[in-house]
């Protein structure tokens, strides 16, 4: 029985869609999809790639193109749709966001590489769930509008799967606090003006004890972002250092103490967020594939035909992975080991529609002829294993869901309940030893 105090679906949709009409270019219209979702062959771009290689005129026009839709859509009330109205949102069940999520699906709208999904996706949920009334305020729907942009500074050079080992100190000094340490791999950072960092600010407790959440201004004297060069051309990825940068009590997010639990709920989104699911995901999905076995003239083949079969099922099984994920946020509980599973499903969809271009395509992926929608598949295939150790890497995941889903013994942590400093000296002799 729908809920007499919510709008009525349909209308909501066909608002949606009327909005949409009048803001955005369909996709038919830009040339990538049929009516009934299936790609075009050889029409618009064939761009695939995972990540982008662009320069930073490129990527600071691409991130304003995405700025300036985010804006219109946060200004016409769809960008917070199940958000809290407290926060800013609309309080709407997650039906009217998989139906306004389905309607600009048929749209072509800007989107630029990972820091908005970042900043939108996870820095602002976890202010909303750690942040003070005053923090929310401040952050969250600026936030949502893209008026500010906000990185996760956790991964450095010594502390990735092993997040609770970070060694950037955090010493408190009046109401302030010293952040002294080194980031890295920090996606966008360099577009960004926040970022959301972890600190241990207490080596004499365990490493999980130990740890506070801040939220760090990019403009703050002693904070310096460097880009890091990669191999492939582009810098999506940053190192940041922070020399005795001083910085307010009020940036610090959540309790003294309490920066694992910030952080676990902050991968959590992540996670959440990169289950994803769907034929169209960025860097290429099923119906791209489905286009080029067509274009091939493969699609009969019985191989190909299993191939396809078996792909379509996989995005269909991680979307409503998905779904259950987003159902449980929705009821007020933290992100769970669904998360985990939807993350692995999305890692290997990636790593099975790589196998299926180069099934297709053999020595077209790697020698470039000229041909639409064959090379591109090349930056699709060196960019998908990015995403198995991003966010916390397949391993780490297994090992989630063995602990937390199948009741797996734990792994062993000879380190659970001795201090930071003295597991860190253990180390030390070990090696030395
Ligand atoms: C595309 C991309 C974007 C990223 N963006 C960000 C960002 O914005 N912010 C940020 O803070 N970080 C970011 N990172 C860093 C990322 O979180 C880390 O790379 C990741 O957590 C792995 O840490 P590591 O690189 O130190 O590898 P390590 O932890 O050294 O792991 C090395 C290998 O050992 C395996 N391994 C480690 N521990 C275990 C275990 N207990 N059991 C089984 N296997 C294990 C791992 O799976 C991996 O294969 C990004 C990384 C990538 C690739």
């Amino acid at each position: 029985m729908p809920d007499p105090a919510l709008p009525d679906i349909e209308d909501f949709r066909s608002n949606a869609r009327a909005w949409l009409e009048r803001n955005a270019e369909p996709l038919s219209e830009a040339s990538h999809t049929n009516d009934d979702g299936s790609a075009v062959w050889g029409q618009g771009s064939d761009n695939v790639a995972v990540f982008h290689n662009l320069t930073e005129q490129q990527e600071a026009e691409r991130l304003e193109a995405t700025r300036a839709w985010q804006q219109k859509k946060f200004d016409a009330g769809y960008a917070m749709l199940n958000w809290s109205p407290a926060l800013g949102g609309r309080g709407l069940p997650n039906s009217y966001l998989r139906a306004y999520n389905g309607e600009e699906a048929r749209f072509h709208v800007p989107s630029a590489g990972e820091l908005p999904p970042t900043s939108m996706g996870l820095i602002a949920p976890t202010i909303a769930a750690y942040g003070t009334e005053k923090q929310q305020l401040h952050f969250v729907k600026p936030l949502m509008r893209m008026d500010i942009l906000g990185c996760q500074l956790f991964s450095e050079p010594s502390a990735g799967s092993d997040l609770a080992s970070v060694t950037t100190r955090a010493t408190l000094d009046g109401d302030e606090w010293i952040l002294n340490g080194q980031k890295v791999w920090t996606s966008g950072a360099r577009f960004a003006q926040w970022g959301l960092a972890i600190a241990r600010h207490d080596a004499d407790v365990p490493k999980h004890k130990g740890l506070t959440a801040f939220l760090v201004p990019f403009d703050a004297d002693g904070v310096e972002v460097r880009p890091i060069k990669q191999m492939s051309g582009g810098s999506n990825f940053n190192e940041v250092f922070m020399t005795d940068a001083r910085i307010s009590d009020a940036l610090r997010l959540g309790p003294v103490g309490e920066g694992w639990r910030v952080a676990i709920t902050c991968l959590g989104f992540e996670r959440d967020h990169s289950g994803g699911g769907g034929g169209g995901h960025a860097g290429g999905g099923y119906r791209q594939i489905q286009a080029l076995a067509q274009h091939l003239e493969r699609g009969d083949d019985p191989v190909i035909r299993q191939m396809l079969a078996r792909l379509y099922t996989d995005y269909k099984v991680a979307q409503y992975t998905n779904r259950r994920a987003a159902a449980r946020l929705k009821a007020g509980q933290t992100p769970g080991p669904e998360g985990s599973l939807g993350k692995l499903m999305w890692t290997a969809n990636m790593a099975s529609v790589s196998d299926a271009v180069s099934l297709l395509l053999g020595p077209r992926l790697v020698a470039d002829t000229g041909e639409w929608g064959t090379f591109a598949w090349g930056e699709h295939v060196l960019g998908a294993p990015g995403y198995r150790i991003a966010g916390g890497s397949d391993e780490i995941q297994r090992n989630i869901v063995g602990e937390r889903v199948l009741g797996l013994p734990a792994e062993p942590r000879v380190d659970k309940d001795i201090s930071f400093a003295d597991a860190q000296r253990n180390a030390r002799i070990g090696h030395s030893g």
